[in-house]
This record gives C-alpha cells, sequence and structure tokens, in this order.
C-alpha cells in the first residue's frame, strides 16, 4: 500500500491519455511519464535511498524535474524541492537541516555545489531543464516499472520549506494524508474532471503548483499545458487549448495589462484560481468586466495545504478568501488570551483538519509553540470572519502594529494608498517610536513616470483613517523587496527604518 502513489500516479499506470502538454507541442501521456517515474525510482533505490530518507531538488520546471517528485513518492522516499533562486549558502542551510542524503540539481551548479554536497555526506546527481542530465543518464538503462514502497497515510511524503517571507523558511513535515486529503477535496470544491486542461506556470518547487495544481490535476486524471514560466505571450497563444488556470496575483494583473486577454479568449474557459498572496478586490473586479469570468481566490499555505476557498457555485466574493473548506475547521482567536472571538471581530486565524502538517522538522519548541494539542494550527495571519462564514486576511500577526496601544492593520492604510493617483502599490509598517511603542511609516512604490506628492497622500490618509492610523512618514522607494516568491518582506523595511523616530 502507499496511498498516495496509488491514487495519484498508480491509476494511470498504462495509461495514453494527455498529461503534460509542452512548449514544443509535444504531448507526454501519463504511461509515458509514469515509466520515467520508475527509472527515476530505480536511480533513487540503487543510489541507496530507503523509504523515509530525504532528496533535496533545486532543478529547473520540466517533465523530468515532476517526474522525480513521482518517484520520490514511489519509492517512499521524502520530496525537498528547493527554489531555483535559493543561493549557495542557502541550499546548505536546507541540505544540512534536512540530512537530505541526495542532492539533484542542475549541471550548471554541480561544481560549485559538490565541495559542500560532499562534506554534508549527501551525493549529488544532475538534471538540466532541459531534461538531461546524470540522473537522466543513469535512468536510461533501468527497467520502466517499479515494485511501489510500502508506505502508509502517516508517513512523510515531503519535506516543504515556506516562503521565508517572515524570517528564515522552517520545513514543514507533510503527510501522504495530508496532501492526498487536500487534493481530494479541491478536486471536487474545484470541479475538476479528466476533462480539464490546466494552464500551468507557476513553480513546482512550491505548495501552489506542485500540490494543488499538479496533485488536483493527476487526481482528477486532467491535463496541463506545462510552461516552465509565466510568459503573457505564451498564455494567450496556448489559453484556447485549456479550460482552467491557477495562478498568483500578479498573473492576472500582468493578463489585464494586455489587451489582447478579453472575453473571447477567455470564453471556453471555466474557471481563475488565484491564490499565495492578496488578490486585489480592483483586479476582482477588472478581470470580472474584462472576461466575464469572477476569479475564485483560495487561501493556504505550505503548512496547511489549502484551507479556505470562495464557492465554486455560489457567491466568489472580491477581497475576501472565502470560507473553510469541508473538512477543514477554523476559527478566529484572540492573540492574548487564545480565546476565540465572535463572527466580525479580527484575531488570530487557526485551522484543524487532516490537511494540516505534522510539524516542523526538527524544530519541536517552535512545533509546540504554534501547533496546538487539540490540532489547531496558529497560522500566523490575521483575519476576521464573517457571519457567511467568509474569511478576509488582514496581514500577518508580525506585521500587526501596536501604536500607543491601539492595534493599527496595516493593509487599512495600504488599501488607502494604493487606491491613490500615481501609487502603484505600498506597505505600511510599524517601527519603534519613544512615545507611542511603535508607529506607522508607509512605503510607496509610484507608478511608471508618476511622483504622487507625499502631502496629498497623507491628506487621503486623513480623510479616511483615524488619527492614530496616519503614517508618520512616506517614503517613496523604487520597489519593495521580496522573496523569491515575490511576497513583500516587511522584516527588511522595519529594519531599514527602524531608527526613524527613536
Ligand atoms: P514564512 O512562513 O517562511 O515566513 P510564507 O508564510 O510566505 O513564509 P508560504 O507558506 O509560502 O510561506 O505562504 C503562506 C502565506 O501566504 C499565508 O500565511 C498568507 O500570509 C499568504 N497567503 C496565501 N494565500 C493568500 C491569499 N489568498 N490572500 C492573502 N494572503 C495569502
Ligand atoms: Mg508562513
Amino acid at each position: 500500500m502507499n496511498p498516495l502513489y496509488d491514487r495519484l500516479f498508480g491509476a494511470h499506470e498504462g495509461k495514453s491519455t494527455p498529461f503534460l502538454l509542452l512548449p514544443s507541442g509535444k504531448v507526454l501521456h501519463h504511461g509515458d511519464f509514469l515509466k520515467m517515474a520508475a527509472q527515476f525510482a530505480h536511480v533513487l533505490t540503487r543510489a541507496g535511498l530507503q523509504p523515509g530518507d530525504r532528496l533535496a531538488a533545486q532543478v529547473e520546471k520540466s517533465p523530468q524535474g515532476l517526474a522525480l517528485y513521482a518517484a520520490c513518492v514511489q519509492a517512499g522516499v521524502v520530496f525537498l524541492p528547493l527554489n531555483t533562486a535559493y543561493t549557495h549558502d542557502e541550499l546548505e542551510y536546507f541540505v544540512e537541516n534536512s540530512g537530505a542524503k541526495l542532492m539533484v540539481c542542475d549541471g550548471a551548479t554541480e561544481e560549485d555545489l559538490r565541495p559542500m554536497a560532499e562534506s554534508l555526506g549527501a551525493q549529488l546527481m544532475t538534471l538540466n531543464g532541459d531534461g538531461t542530465g546524470s540522473l537522466p543518464d543513469a535512468a536510461q538503462t533501468q527497467p520502466v516499472t517499479f515494485q511501489t514502497a510500502e508506505r502508509t497515510e502517516n508517513d512523510l511524503a515531503a519535506l516543504l520549506y515556506t516562503s521565508g517571507t517572515t524570517g528564515r523558511s522552517k520545513g514543514a513535515m507533510l503527510t501522504q494524508a495530508n496532501l492526498l486529503s487536500n487534493a481530494e477535496t479541491l478536486v471536487e470544491y474545484w470541479r475538476f474532471t479528466a476533462q480539464d486542461v490546466l494552464i500551468h506556470a507557476l513553480p513546482i518547487f512550491h505548495t501552489h503548483g506542485l500540490f494543488v495544481a499538479t496533485n488536483v490535476t493527476l487526481l482528477a486524471g486532467g491535463a496541463m499545458i506545462f510552461l516552465p514560466k509565466f510568459d503573457p505571450d505564451t498564455i494567450i497563444a496556448r489559453l484556447p487549448e485549456a479550460t482552467t488556470m491557477m495562478g498568483v496575483p500578479t498573473f492576472y494583473t500582468r493578463l489585464l495589462e494586455d489587451t489582447r486577454f478579453d472575453r473571447d479568449l477567455a470564453r471556453h474557459m471555466r474557471l481563475f484560481i488565484s491564490g499565495s498572496a492578496p488578490l486585489l478586490a480592483e483586479t476582482h473586479i477588472r478581470f470580472e468586466d474584462r472576461t466575464g469570468h469572477r476569479i475564485l481566490e483560495r487561501y493556504g499555505m505550505t503548512e496547511t495545504n489549502m484551507s479556505t476557498s470562495n464557492p465554486y457555485e455560489g457567491d466568489r466574493r472580491a477581497g475576501t478568501v472565502g470560507v473553510p473548506l469541508p473538512g477543514v475547521e477554523l476559527k478566529v482567536t484572540d492573540p492574548d488570551t487564545d480565546e476565540e472571538l465572535p463572527r466580525g471581530e479580527v484575531g488570530q486565524i487557526e485551522v484543524r483538519g487532516p490537511n494540516v502538517f505534522k510539524g516542523y522538522w526538527q524544530m519541536p519548541e517552535k512545533t509546540a509553540a504554534e501547533l496546538r494539542a487539540d490540532g489547531f494550527f496558529i497560522t500566523g495571519d490575521l483575519g476576521v470572519q464573517d457571519e457567511d462564514g467568509y474569511v478576509t486576511i488582514v496581514g500577518r500577526n508580525k506585521d500587526l502594529i501596536i501604536s500607543g496601544g491601539y492595534n493599527i492593520y496595516p493593509k487599512e492604510i495600504e488599501l488607502v494608498l494604493d487606491g491613490q493617483p500615481g501609487v502603484l502599490e505600498s506597505a505600511v509598517i510599524g517601527v519603534p517610536h519613544k512615545d507611542f511603542g511603535e508607529t506607522a511609516v508607509a512605503a510607496i512604490v509610484p507608478e511608471k513616470d508618476q511622483t504622487p506628492a507625499t502631502e496629498q497622500l497623507l491628506s487621503a490618509c486623513v480623510e479616511q483613517l483615524a488619527r492614530f492610523k496616519h503614517p508618520r512618514k512616506i517614503i517613496t522607494v523604487d520597489a519593495l523587496p521580496r522573496n523569491t516568491m515575490g511576497k513583500v518582506q516587511k522584516n527588511l523595511l522595519r529594519e531599514a527604518y527602524k531608527g526613524l523616530f527613536v
């Protein structure tokens, strides 16, 4: 028994149904994909990897890169995908922290990484973006079937590191049941079937592209237009073949910038899904005006897979992340007392369900602090749930500003600033203040060739916000600091401006 392999992959063995539609026009069928995965699984086993061992992979997105995930599941090896942007030093942390036995990297970084891998006792193999490398070379002579390793639902399937937006990335231990239960829920909730063709332009080292998009497609038996990266020209060219798309908000804002993206092009699509970062209500509305489609926004994280979603049928509410998914319990609690708050009040979001991870890898204290004994996980996000159950995320707990005893939610100020002419985006942070403890400071990025006047922005805040929420300073910057997943790193802004008022 190996529930995750059997359901996602094994069910398609020998099938000649299309799985990956590649940029070249080539189609990789389910059966052929699984033969490749089986050959890779033999290579892993021959390298001495046993069920439960970790394999760290920093590889470009390719069908072979995805087959490596399937191979790990089949061989019972814990898959640890790594962001392609990580540097040597960052990789060293992940390989050392995870105790990976094998590291798979691109040929271009092999020389640089070999001494580090050797010193950490990890073997090193290569897999390039074009599908060549020492791993596929070794796989060529291997049998195309593999005796699937025995695994139970509680065994680890993946060690997925968080994006590192608020600090150092943590390894989330995800079991087979975590991944499988969430895929089952999402297939049903979003009505995925074998007829679906999903535009897949997300990376495959993150929960969004790897688990949400790929596992859902595999479980439903559908196909993916598998693109190496987000490129509007390619998306627009391939959209007529697709039925669904999953993306981060910037995918949708960038498509809206292109006049070719219109109602006619999106006519036969049945669903656009957004997540990983907040989708502005304005984008939601513009998207509907342009295409007639209401983007379905959902909310999740590395540790919990997906937790809430707007409904497939029914009201998709702009600016909200929808309601808890079937089987997921969600509550909003007071961060000071841990007591559950009534609907309509802002507090910390906690979730419980089969989707919630087993804990942080080798961080028992952090696990104990965030994963309660009763199974509720404290997500670190602040939000509010309305009478109908719809959840709105107001920001991260770590980004909350407490000024003179009052709570300030940065998002409230950001929405005002973003709405001003000439402002592309903004980030509001709390910095130490000698009288108030903390005070709000805003960083704004102007739109191209615009220079919005600070006084004007401040007077918009004065008009719309209580006095204690007014930013004490508005700083114009060229760009906001973002991590490799494109998320704004407020900790870096806080560090940069910490001395302004002390
Ligand atoms: P780290 O935990 O290392 O600081 P991270 O939290 O950014 O990094 P991920 O697990 O990739 O790492 O991201 C999950 C977070 O992304 C959530 O906790 C939430 O803050 C944010 N997020 C995801 N989906 C949405 C959404 N639809 N709207 C707003 N925020 C979202
Ligand atoms: Mg996080």
